[in-house]
């Protein structure tokens, strides 16, 4: 699985992208951090960035989109990743999609944090409060001065992001505002949606395993109930799942995902109904489940 988190700083990009590692076994990729770690390094990329991050700037794209070309081919990619904090900006965007295009690789979601700005100095000074509490170093932008510049550059060269991925069906909002543990789940409910579930055959079986449903819309009924087997038991569920995620996306997404939600209802009824036809004992079994 392969993701983008947009967001503004604080919105909880971090937070998210530590749990969706846990969850999926895949890495985070934040460029803040490895320009941090430039910067302690006193790398010539650090020496660099050192002054734009501490005035709470941009690094300029071609800096950070080398980063990242060089970073997606490690191996520990390889199973997928987490962009956080990148792109955060259109040309590093337009950079990603060429930059993934000529690796074969593809993008599966691009989820923004949506949060009030008002919340946003008083989760950064709480995160800069804890750091301290534990004896670590705090970050020289987490300074309501820095923060005010940081969210500038964001709404000035991040936000036409949502645009751009909204543009090309990609982008799915969730509410940044609600408590963590929700947060989660919502993401967990969009990445269902698309076909990315962590483990569940059954649901990928049922949702349709890319954005455009060409997965679920190639198998004819019959064969998929075949296939599906054990699956179609839990299909009707999963497709009811992929719908509630439909209903969370936000209006442009919710009809790429929509799409893909009507595809894995009308996937989960045809797999009932075919292996119901083989069997009618066991399909009725089924619909119990
Ligand atoms: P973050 O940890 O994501 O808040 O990033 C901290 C700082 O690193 C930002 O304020 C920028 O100065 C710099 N930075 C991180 N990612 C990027 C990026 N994709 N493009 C340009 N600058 C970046």
């Amino acid at each position: 699985m392969r993701l983008i988190l947009l967001g503004p700083p604080g919105s909880g990009k971090g937070t998210q992208a530590q749990r969706l590692v846990q969850q999926y076994g895949i890495v985070q990729l934040s460029t803040g951090d490895m320009l941090r770690a430039a910067v302690a390094a006193q790398t010539p990329i650090g020496l660099k960035a050192k002054d734009i991050m501490a005035a709470g700037g941009l690094v300029p794209d071609e800096v950070v989109v080398g980063i990242i070309a060089d970073r997606i081919e490690q191996p520990d990619a390889a199973n997928g990743f987490i962009l956080d904090g990148f792109p955060r900006t259109v040309p590093q965007a337009e950079a990603l999609d060429a930059l993934l295009k000529q690796k074969q690789m593809n993008l599966d979601a691009v989820i923004e944090l949506r949060v009030n700005e008002g919340v946003l100095l008083e989760r950064v000074e709480r995160r800069a409060a804890e750091t301290r509490a534990r004896g670590e170093a705090v970050r020289a932008d987490d300074t309501p001065e820095v923060l005010t510049k940081r969210l500038h550059s964001y709404r000035d060269q991040t936000e036409p992001l949502i645009h751009y991925y909204s543009d090309h069906r990609m982008l799915a909002t969730v509410d940044g505002m609600m408590p963590i543990e929700e947060v989660t789940e919502e993401i967990g409910r969009i990445l269902a949606a698309v076909g990315k579930t962590s483990g569940s055959r059954a649901a990928k079986k049922a949702s349709p395993a890319k954005r455009s449903g060409k997965a679920a819309s190639k198998a004819p009924a019959k064969k998929a109930a075949k296939k599906a087997g054990k699956a179609a038991k839990k299909a009707p569920k999963a497709a009811k799942s992929a719908k509630k995620a439909a209903k969370a996306a936000p209006k442009k997404a919710a009809k790429t995902v929509k799409k893909a939600a009507k595809k894995a209802s009308k996937a989960a009824a045809k797999a009932t109904k075919g292996t119901r036809k083989t069997s009618a004992k066991s399909a009725k079994k089924r619909s119990k489940g």
